[in-house]
């Protein structure tokens, strides 16, 4: 089998986050293979620990992408003040002369993929174009380290995850997938209840809460964060939109704060918050302001979370008025010229600064790796962990299976991911979008 055949059969997708499929990624042709290890989360330690106890590793997941897609550099980008994981990745790039790293200071949101590229290439992707639409790929250190695994037939079955926020021992764990959440956060020490606390899956900045506390960790879950439910993030978070609208209609001076710090307006993307709030106020989307610009809205939530000195959220407004016309239909209209802020880099906000402002300071302490076994006697594995359509079921009630066997496959021609068993033991149920395995 090549590269992209090994990789599509060990069901590696993006960790990072968005879940698209690797093998899909690596389909192509491109000059830089972009490693991001900014993590710029806060609270979130993952690919930090990762670059620091799988440094070879992600390596060599670089050496096979760069093989893939016939790059001629590979560049891994990190924050410097990682040190130990900076030391780890210089040792493990050695004298390869295709592959260096690129040290970041810690701002936030460092690990945006267009400013990401930006800063490596001085190369900006329009509104709604790819990567691949500047010769490069992007591709997330923990998925690095996935592929290669899949280099040597093994699937993904495994998730480093931080728990972290209101607990006493913020930890890191790498945790079968499948396993559900609540048992995870006794081991960062935590005891408190539903009732009074509120669990967050991601960073504090682009997570989303989930209601469910034994809702499964899965490919893309890099954070687990619990906050009482009077923590202001919480209680932004719980907002319904038209109170957001009449806060934005009461409060809202149009003072454009929002726009100027807004990081993809910096990159010269056009993207411009306050009209959006505008629009919103007056309750007439024909105020939207520029669409290819709301299109380009990342919703890192830096507008909500730290420029706004109302408290109002611009972010949520943006994500509500985007997905209202990408269901409509409306797509990004070919940019004619963009023109990047020269006082790019004067606007990027200190992740420090960021975390004091969100009230998190107190949080913001190390989460390091456990090397406990996670020991789980049961696993619901989604079959949706991907960008694309849900992987059909390659088993069936009664099944047994061991760990890293196959149990979703791709459907025809369809994008996605396969799935695999995290722990050894028989199907017991397929519901609900799940495969469920007992021990
Ligand atoms: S949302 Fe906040 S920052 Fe943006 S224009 Fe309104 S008041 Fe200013
Ligand atoms: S969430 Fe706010 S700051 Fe982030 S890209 Fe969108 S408008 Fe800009």
């Amino acid at each position: 089998m090549n590269i992209v055949e090994l990789v599509k059969s060990a069901g590696v997708v993006g960790a990072g986050g968005a879940g698209f499929p690797t093998h899909i990624k690596l389909d192509c042709k491109a000059a830089v293979v972009i490693a991001n290890g900014a993590e710029c989360e806060p609270l979130l330690r993952v690919d930090q620990t990762l670059m620091q106890v799988h440094a070879d590793r992600i390596v060599s997941g670089m050496e096979a992408a760069m093989t893939a897609v016939g790059a001629k550099l590979g560049v891994i980008a990190t924050k410097s003040h990682y040190h130990e994981a900076v030391q780890t990745l210089k040792r493990a790039i050695g004298d390869k002369k295709h592959t260096r790293l690129h040290l970041m200071k810690s701002y936030y949101p460092a690990g945006d993929e267009k400013s990401l590229i930006y800063d490596i290439t001085e190369r900006v992707v329009p509104s709604g174009k790819l990567p691949l639409d500047v010769n490069c790929v992007v591709v997330n250190v923990a998925t690095l380290s996935n592929i290669a695994d899949a280099m040597e037939g093994k699937p993904v079955t495994d998730k480093f995850v931080t728990i972290g926020g209101d607990v006493a021992k913020p930890v890191t764990l790498c945790v079968p997938i499948g396993a559900p959440i609540k048992p995870l956060l006794k081991l960062a020490g935590f005891e408190g209840s539903d009732q009074d606390y509120a669990l967050i899956i991601g960073g504090p900045c682009m997570g989303h809460l989930e209601e469910n506390w034994n809702a499964p960790v899965t490919k893309t879950t890099g954070g687990i964060l619990v906050f009482k439910r009077s923590h202001p993030l919480i209680v932004q978070q719980t907002m319904p939109l038209e109170r957001q609208a009449k806060l934005a209609q009461a409060v809202c001076c149009q003072c454009s704060q929002c726009t100027q710090l807004c990081p993809r307006n910096a990159l010269g993307l056009n993207v411009q918050p306050h009209k959006v709030m505008r629009a919103a106020a007056m309750g007439d989307a024909k105020l939207i302001g520029d669409v290819n610009g709301l299109l380009a809205c990342s919703s890192c939530g830096l507008c909500t979370n730290y420029a706004c000195n109302f408290g109002l959220q611009p972010s949520a407004m943006m994500t509500e008025f985007k997905t209202k016309l990408l269901n409509a239909g409306v797509r990004p209209k070919p940019e004619e010229r963009i023109v990047t802020d020269s006082a790019l880099s004067l606007k990027r906000v200190p992740t420090s600064r960021l975390i004091a402002r969100m009230g998190l300071s107190e949080y913001d302490v190390p989460a390091p790796l456990s090397h406990e076994q996670i020991q789980t006697k049961r696993v619901m594995i989604p079959l949706l962990m991907h960008a694309g359509k849900p992987a059909e079921p390659a088993v069936t009630v009664g099944d047994t299976v061991n760990r890293g066997d196959l149990i979703g496959t791709i459907p025809e021609k369809a994008l996605g991911a396969a799935v695999h068993a995290s722990i050894s033991g028989t199907v017991v149920k397929i519901a609900r979008g799940c495969i469920e395995i007992k021990a």
